[in-house]
């Protein structure tokens, strides 16, 4: 069985067809927990989650890239994640790569530790989106100790970077990124896998040899799996293994 940590069937791409992905990822041994990125879609999330006895989970949060879109109201999203379905707080974080402005990195900052607020006020995980960002995000996590430790989700820094990470308590979240090129693979050779997460980011970043720009779905996650055997040279087995008894800790599933 795998967990794909990181996956938005309650995002657009899936409106037509979410109830057959879900299905499909099912029998095919695939639990997942849908993240939110705005109010809306982290509501959706749940409610999709909430439909499923198991194997279905979510994580509500407000994306750094949509805080001028939607005002973070605290105690609207405390409701929701009380809710036993949600599993963690999330995405929440910092992206300079989409925006640079001092002033929205300031904004971006002060949303960051609402959400790790909430995240110790209900005693579950944080699944931190970060682009162009490692440095001021570590410095937050440091001066912030939380009570539950998550991931860093899509990960895309140094090995020195990661090891920041896993330092501090946190997983490292892999996807299709790592199966594009090589540029991953010291860092994949380097980290333990008690330390890593498997995720897709559904519907992005359809992982090889799957077309670059098909819609990508959680049974996916079996190829960024198989690259990090390849590179382990170990079993695919013991990837899925480790990987589920990562994730099920992390997110008490
Ligand atoms: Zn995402």
């Amino acid at each position: 069985m795998y967990i794909d940590t990181h996956a938005h069937i309650n995002f657009n791409a899936f409106k037509d067809d979410a109830g057959e992905v879900i299905k499909r990822s099912l029998e095919a041994g695939v639990f997942m927990i849908n993240i939110g990125s705005q109010y809306s879609t982290s509501k959706r999330a749940v409610e999709m989650a909430e439909k499923y006895e198991s194997g279905i989970y979510s994580a509500v949060g407000l994306h750094p890239i949509h805080i001028n879109d939607e005002k973070f109201d605290y105690e609207k999203y405390l409701e929701l994640a009380k809710k036993p379905k949600v599993v963690a707080i999330g995405e929440m974080g910092l992206d300079y790569y989409h925006s640079k402005q001092d002033s929205d990195k300031g904004k971006q900052k002060e949303i960051f530790l609402e959400g790790i607020k909430l995240a110790n006020k209900i005693e579950k995980p944080m699944v931190i989106h970060c682009r162009e960002a490692y440095n001021d995000l570590l410095e937050i996590l440091k001066n912030n100790p939380v009570k539950k430790f998550g991931v860093a989700h899509s990960f895309c820094g140094s090995l020195k970077t990661a090891q920041q990470f896993i330092e501090l308590g946190y997983k490292i979240g892999l996807n299709g990124i790592i199966t594009y090129s090589p540029s991953y693979d010291k860092l994949i050779k380097n980290i333990a896998l008690e330390d890593i997460l498997l995720e897709t980011d559904c519907p992005y970043l359809n992982p090889k040899p799957l077309p670059r720009d098909g819609r990508n779905e959680p049974e996916n996650v079996k190829y960024v799996a198989g690259k990090i055997s390849h590179l382990k040279n170990t079993s695919i087995e013991e990837v899925k293994m480790a990987t589920t008894r990562n994730a099920k800790e992390v997110f008490g599933v």
